[in-house]
């Protein structure tokens, strides 16, 4: 069964079931959120009687809980070795982890970080040092998403995601979340997706993959940018992305749109419509208004 949804909004008041209906509202039956704003560290209590609501709508609806995603603040950079930047990145995403826990949350995304100048060798150490720290009491995966390459990103191949996995302690609290646009920008050709799902296999393992980002990118393979285009607007196209959203080899993997809003307003409902029928509308941006 296709798993498909969008990245939503996680607003104080509602919380995990607003989050849930705003998904149920586009006929997702997945989604992912942030707990509050990914730039900032404002963060309200978890309201208990929200999330068991939020469980039942779940239940009732057949949505499997264990595949929702949380996406972790980008402010974390446990990349930056930097005394107090990395405390607050370890501090932050520790919390972040109970949070998750406390939501019944079982995968958040991490963007692995930036070396900001180090080099991706200290900036990979610091990482590890991070996430091990972190993962220590922990029931939450964590997973490293794939990235464009834009400045000193890292993870920009399956190689450095690798090399994290590698100095990890807690294998089995470790994953990788795919990002199309990001493996696009950072060079990689996803239009041959079987080979490039061969090529992580045989570098990462297909075991640690848990989710998929599928978006498309406003610009040309290789540019590091990462700049999301609505789906089947972009350079990679909506047959390259339509075969990767029914590849048989990852069905039961959940699928995230992060595509951007258009005219203000999310697309999601009319993109996850063109997926399930696997007819691209090349209108579809003039019908949101
Ligand atoms: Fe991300
Ligand atoms: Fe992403
Ligand atoms: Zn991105």
């Amino acid at each position: 069964m296709l798993i498909i949804g969008s990245h939503v909004g996680f607003n104080k008041n509602d919380q995990l079931l607003g989050s849930l209906k705003e998904a149920l509202g586009y006929g997702a039956n997945t989604f992912m959120f942030y707990t509050g704003a990914p730039q900032n560290t404002n963060r309200g209590p978890i309201i208990d009687g929200l999330t068991l609501s939020a469980m039942e709508l779940m239940k009732e609806e057949g949505i499997d809980y264990s595949k929702v995603i949380v996406h972790a603040p980008y402010i974390i950079n446990l990349a930056n070795g930097d005394v107090d930047k990395f405390s607050f990145s370890v501090r932050f995403l520790k919390e972040e982890v109970i949070r998750c826990e406390m939501l019944g949350i079982k995968y958040m995304v991490l963007h692995p970080g930036s070396h900001v100048g180090l080099g991706v060798d200290t900036g990979i150490d610091n990482i590890i040092r991070g996430l091990n720290e972190v993962l220590e009491n922990s029931t939450v995966t964590i997973l490293l998403e794939t990235m464009a390459g834009k400045g000193t990103e890292i993870g920009r191949d399956f190689t450095e995601i690798n090399r994290i996995i590698s100095g990890i302690n807690k294998k089995e609290l470790i994953g990788v979340c795919m990002d199309t646009c990001h493996m696009h920008d950072s060079g990689y050709d996803v239009s041959d997706f079987d080979k490039l799902l061969d090529e992580f296999d045989n570098i990462v393992g297909l075991s640690y993959l848990k989710c998929i980002h599928v978006n498309d990118s406003k610009n040309v393979r290789s540019a590091h940018k990462d700049r999301h285009e609505n789906f089947g607007f972009g350079e990679i196209g909506f047959e390259s992305l339509i075969n990767i959203i029914y590849n048989p080899r990852i069905e039961s993997i959940p699928k995230i749109l992060e595509t951007p809003y258009i005219n203000e307003k999310p697309p999601y409902k009319e993109e996850i419509e063109m997926i399930r029928r696997k007819e691209f509308d090349s209108e579809l941006k003039e019908k949101i208004k």
